[in-house]
């Protein structure tokens, strides 16, 4: 694999919160290279510092010691986001939540519909285009999360627990969205879960342990 198809790297990344006795360190140097077209499971027990791993490789925290390297052609559109909780916006229907990054970076409003209908089809959810989202299941609302990242169109798609509070056939379900989501859009997928069938489902698994991202010797 070439150095141009390297998005994120992670060097010896560590993220403390808080500082003296009440320091908690939820993630300790970890190293990791995720490319273009990667399908991988970040695994371990609640409070392992899967979403702080997470939110490192996001930019959303930046590390306290060590290093994030994103690639720079690597901007704020070209990374989807997908939370345990879906994030959708009450007010709006489903087709336009899906449209909403689109409507948000300018895109013509009947360009972005257009888009969402496309991305809500190819997850199996068109037929709730126009419902609201209290109309909506918890794993119909995690697919149309997934159709929102697709009609995006990122180049990296960081998925923190999307089945955590679904049950294994609808979490599969939800699973099969976010492969079809980075498979038409050539994406990177980074799922973290707790759910060995997840992760099963995931090309590459790492294994997160009390805040240390195990290298794939050390996984018992
Ligand atoms: P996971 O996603 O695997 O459940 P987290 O990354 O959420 O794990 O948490 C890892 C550790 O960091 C836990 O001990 C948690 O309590 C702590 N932690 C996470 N976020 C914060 C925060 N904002 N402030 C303080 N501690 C936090
Ligand atoms: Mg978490």
């Amino acid at each position: 694999m070439s150095s141009d198809d390297l998005l994120v790297t992670c060097t010896n990344a560590a993220l403390t919160f808080g500082r003296g006795p009440q320091a908690v360190v939820a993630v300790h140097g970890a190293n990791l290279e995720i490319f273009a077209g990667d399908r991988l499971a970040i695994v371990g027990p609640s409070g392992s510092g899967k979403s702080s791993l997470l939110h490192l490789i996001a930019g959303l925290e930046q590390p306290t010691s060590g290093t994030v390297t994103r690639d720079s052609c690597l901007g704020a559109y070209d990374i989807g986001l997908v939370f345990q909780s879906d994030s959708l916006v009450p007010a709006l229907n489903v087709a336009e939540n899906t449209a909403l990054p689109l409507v948000l970076a300018d895109r013509p409003e009947d360009e972005a519909r257009q888009a969402a209908l496309e991305a809500l089809a190819l997850v199996d959810t068109a037929d709730l285009a126009d419902r609201l989202p209290e109309e909506i299941s918890g794993g119909q609302a995690q697919r149309v999360a997934a159709a929102r990242v697709l009609a995006q169109g990122p180049r990296l798609i960081l998925a923190d627990e999307p089945t955590g509070r679904l049950d294994h056939t609808t979490g599969a379900r939800v699973l099969d969205a976010l492969l079809t989501a980075a498979d038409h859009t050539g994406a990177a997928l980074v799922v973290t879960t707790h759910d060995p069938a997840v992760a099963a489902r995931l090309a590459v698994r790492r294994t997160m342990r009390d805040g240390r991202l195990l290298v794939a010797e050390e996984v018992s």
